[in-house]
């Protein structure tokens, strides 16, 4: 039997996120023959996200567009999903598993009495059943999960699924659906935001990480230099967060954000689990530290033994030669 699959394209401020289009890339792989691939986009101000979809050849694209919808609120969105759930009638709905996909998941999973995978790294099919793999403990185990019944809600971790390509052509349908304008319990009033807004950690290809062992907050320039170099983010453990070096936006951890970078550049950071938890699927590991016993380095790809602030201010004088040449 044909399924219907609904792609929840997670978009800030009307821009697309880069997890919409794997998360259209994931649904690509659990699509079958015959299968529909449908795309739902909300927000208050969404015709350039939906304008870039138009060119992945999704079989419609759902669009919800309403004021209640400028800043996240769980009960504004819900319900506009709601609306289109009830217009598309999904077998699966999927989710990038973000901040936002987190929240809006479990909360489609109970509306539709559906079962939920989270945290997906990768789809396989086997005899035409899509087996879902995510990682346990801390990314020391890993488990495949496939669903007995239906619906499916799923989430897909950033930067783990390949995003959807365009397709030359592709032509799709757009439908409005009514926001059904619910009264709100609670409505946001502003947003403060605390990260500088140059490349959003969790997206982020190249991440830089600092540690206790950068020692202040000046002790990240030699960081943020070679972030903007290479076009990455600056991240941090917990260690230099409770030291105030940084913000706790940048943590990265059990209890801060998960990363999955094709590098992560961890300079000063010793290798807790607690840290582990949140870059240890990361594709290439460097490590920079002045201790060789250091936890870290039994993750690492590579490993420099050494002090950060001669180390990365070196590392960012041969990038810069490369990239210049
Ligand atoms: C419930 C719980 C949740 C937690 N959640 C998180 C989390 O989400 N994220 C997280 O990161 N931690 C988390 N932690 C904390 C975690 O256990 C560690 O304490 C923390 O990660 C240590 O941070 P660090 O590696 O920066 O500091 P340290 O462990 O102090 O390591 C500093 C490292 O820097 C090296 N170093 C020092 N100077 C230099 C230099 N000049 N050049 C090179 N290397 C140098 C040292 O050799 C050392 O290895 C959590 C802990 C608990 C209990």
């Amino acid at each position: 039997m044909s399924k219907t699959i609904l792609v929840y394209a997670e978009n800030r401020d009307g821009k697309l996120r880069q997890v919409a289009l794997e998360t259209l890339g994931a649904a690509r792989l659990i699509a079958g023959d015959g299968d529909s691939i449908r795309i739902l986009v909300a927000g208050s101000n969404i015709t350039e996200a939906v304008s870039a979809l138009k060119a992945y050849g999704a079989d419609t694209i759902y669009t919800v567009e309403h004021d209640d919808l400028e800043s996240y609120n769980p009960e504004a969105y819900i319900s506009a999903i709601e609306a289109v759930i009830g217009q598309a009638q999904p077998d699966a709905v999927l989710f990038g598993h973000t901040a936002i996909g987190r929240d809006l998941a479990p909360l489609v999973a109970a509306s539709l009495n559906a079962g939920q995978i989270s945290d997906v790294i990768a789809i396989e099919t086997e005899g035409g059943e899509a087996v879902f793999t995510r990682p346990l403990y801390a990314g020391k185990a890993f488990e495949k999960r496939v669903f007995q019944n239906g619906p499916w809600v799923v989430t897909v971790r950033p930067n783990n699924i390949p995003a959807a390509e365009a397709i030359e052509g592709a032509g799709t349908s757009i439908e409005d659906i009514a926001y059904p304008a619910p009264s709100l319990r609670s409505v946001v009033k502003d947003v403060v935001r605390k990260t500088t807004g140059k490349i959003d950690l969790s997206e982020a290809k190249i991440v830089i990480s600092g540690g206790r062992g950068v020692k202040s907050a000046e002790g990240f320039q030699p960081l943020e230099e070679l972030a903007d170099l290479l076009g990455g983010a600056v991240g941090a453990s917990r260690g230099a967060c409770d030291a105030g070096y940084c913000d706790y936006a940048l943590q990265i951890g059990q209890t801060g954000k998960v990363v999955t970078p094709e590098i992560y550049i961890a300079c000063g950071i010793s290798g807790a689990i607690q840290h582990l938890a949140g870059m240890s699927q990361s594709r290439v590991i460097i490590a920079i530290n002045k201790d060789p016993e250091a936890p870290i380095f039994k993750v690492a790809d590579y490993g420099i033994v050494g002090d950060l602030f001669d180390i990365v201010p070196l590392l960012t004088e041969e990038f810069r030669k490369v990239l210049v040449s």
